[in-house]
C-alpha cells in the first residue's frame, strides 16, 4: 500500500520548551511513561497522496473527528524502543531498522500503510535532532520512544481506512527496577488467552492490550505484576506475557529455551537479541513448543532453573514464581545467574560500555 517514492523532507516547528530547571529536575527521576519531550513527529497518509506533510511540531493534543476511524474499529499499531546517551554525551538507539520493519508487518496485518524503514529511521533522527537533551544519562535510564500510526479517516463504515497519521513520541525512563533487579511474580491465565490462531497475536496493536487488560487485573489481584498466557488451541503450551517474550533457563546454565514463534507470539526485538548473545556464548538455544507442564516438572528436578521475561521497556525481568489457582512453580527470591549475566551484557551494548560486536547500535546525535 506504501506508494512513497522519493524520500520525504521534514519540517520543523520549534515548540516553546520546559524550562531547563523543570526539565532538569524530571530527568533525576523520570518514572516510565509520565514525561512527554518538547516535539512529536507527525507524517500524514493518504489513499491518494501517499505519506505526505512530514513534520516535527510541539507536543501537543490531537485534534481527532469523533468519527475518526482509529476511534470505532481500533486500526491502532505502535512500536517501541529506546534512546541512549553514551559517556560523551552522543545518544545512541538499537537496532531501529527492526523496529521499522516489525512496524511494517503490523501494518499489513492491521490494514495500514507501511512506511519506509529509512522514513522510520530519519523520523527518530528528526525528533532526537530537536530533543536530545531529554535523554537522560542516569544509569538505566534512556528515553523511550513510541512511534504509532492511527487510522483517521472521517467514516463510520467497516473496511480499512484511506487516512492515516504517523506519530512518534517520547518519554523519558528511569531504571524498571529501582533498587535492584528483583524477580516478579507472573499470573497464569487459564480464562483467557492473548491471541488466537490467525488472530493479531503477531501485530503489535493496541487491540492486543485491550484484551490483556483485563487479565492483567486478575493477575494483580492475586499478587501478580504480569500474566502469562498460553496457546488458546492447545491450553498448555506457553505463548508469552502481556507484553514480553519469556525465557527457561535449563541444563545447569548451558540450555535457553523459549516458545517458537508460532503466529501468536510478537516477534520481540529483545528476544531475537538474547537469542544471537546466547549463542555467541556457545549456549544451546531452543525454540520449540514448551509447556507448562514442562516447566514445572523441570523446575522440581532442578533441569530447570532460571525463568525471565524480556522487552524493550525493562530488557529483563527475572520471574521469582508462576502462580495459578491450582500450583505454584517457585523459581527463588533472587534473579539466576544466567539472567543477570545476559541483561548485563545487553544493556551495557545499549549504554556503551560493552563493545557492540554485532553492529546493532545506531549513533542519532554527535559527542558533546
Ligand atoms: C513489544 C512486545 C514484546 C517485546 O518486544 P521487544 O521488541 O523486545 O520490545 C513482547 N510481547 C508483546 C506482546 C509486545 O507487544
Amino acid at each position: 500500500m506504501s506508494t512513497q517514492t522519493a524520500p520525504l523532507a521534514f519540517s520543523v516547528t520549534e515548540a516553546t520548551r520546559l524550562p531547563v530547571a523543570e526539565r532538569d529536575a524530571i530527568l533525576q527521576s523520570p518514572g516510565f511513561g509520565d514525561h512527554f519531550t518538547d516535539h512529536m513527529v507527525s507524517i500524514d497518509w493518504s489513499i491518494t497522496e501517499g505519506w505526505h506533510n512530514a513534520e516535527v511540531i510541539p507536543y501537543g493534543p490531537l485534534q481527532l473527528d469523533p468519527a475518526s476511524s482509529v476511534l470505532h474499529y481500533g486500526q491502532e499499531i505502535f512500536e517501541g524502543l529506546k534512546a541512549y546517551r553514551h559517556a560523551d554525551g552522543s545518544v545512541w538507539t538499537f537496532r531501529p531498522e527492526e523496529n521499522g520493519k516489525r512496524l511494517n508487518e503490523s501494518a499489513k496485518r492491521i490494514a495500514l500503510p507501511e512506511l519506509p524503514v529509512e522514513t522510520f529511521v530519519e523520523a527518530l533522527r528528526q525528533l532526537l535532532a530537536v530533543d536530545a537533551d531529554w535523554v537522560p544519562s542516569g544509569e538505566d535510564s534512556s528515553l523511550y520512544l513510541r512511534p504509532f500510526m492511527i487510522a483517521n479517516e472521517n467514516f463510520l463504515g467497516v473496511r480499512s481506512a484511506h487516512k492515516a497519521r504517523f506519530l512518534i513520541i517520547a518519554s523519558p525512563a528511569g531504571p524498571y527496577f529501582t533498587g535492584g533487579v528483583k524477580p516478579v511474580s507472573i499470573w497464569l491465565s487459564t480464562e483467557y488467552s492473548r491471541a488466537g490462531h490467525g488472530g493479531t497475536g503477531e501485530a503489535k496493536c493496541g487491540g492486543n492490550y485491550a484484551s490483556s487488560l483485563l487479565p492483567q487485573n486478575e493477575a494483580a489481584a492475586n499478587g501478580c505484576q504480569q500474566v502469562l498466557f498460553l496457546d488458546a488451541k492447545t491450553e498448555d503450551t506457553i505463548d508469552e506475557l502481556g507484553g514480553m517474550n519469556l525465557f527457561l533457563v535449563a541444563d545447569a546454565g548451558k540450555t535457553l529455551i523459549t516458545p517458537a514463534l508460532n503466529g501468536n507470539i510478537l516477534h520481540g526485538i529483545t528476544r531475537a537479541s538474547l537469542i544471537q548473545l546466547a549463542k555467541n556464548r556457545g549456549m544451546a538455544v531452543e525454540e520449540r513448543a514448551v509447556t507448562v507442564s514442562e516447566w514445572r516438572e523441570g523446575a522440581a528436578s532442578g533441569r530447570i532453573t532460571e525463568a525471565f521475561a524480556c522487552g524493550t521497556a525493562a530488557v529483563i525481568t527475572p520471574i521469582g514464581a508462576l502462580k495459578s489457582p491450582d500450583f505454584t512453580i517457585e523459581m527463588g527470591t533472587e534473579p539466576g545467574e544466567v539472567t543477570l549475566s545476559l541483561r548485563a551484557e545487553l544493556t551495557g551494548m545499549q549504554t556503551g560500555v560493552v563493545a557492540d560486536e554485532n553492529g546493532w547500535m545506531l549513533q542519532l546525535t554527535e559527542a558533546k
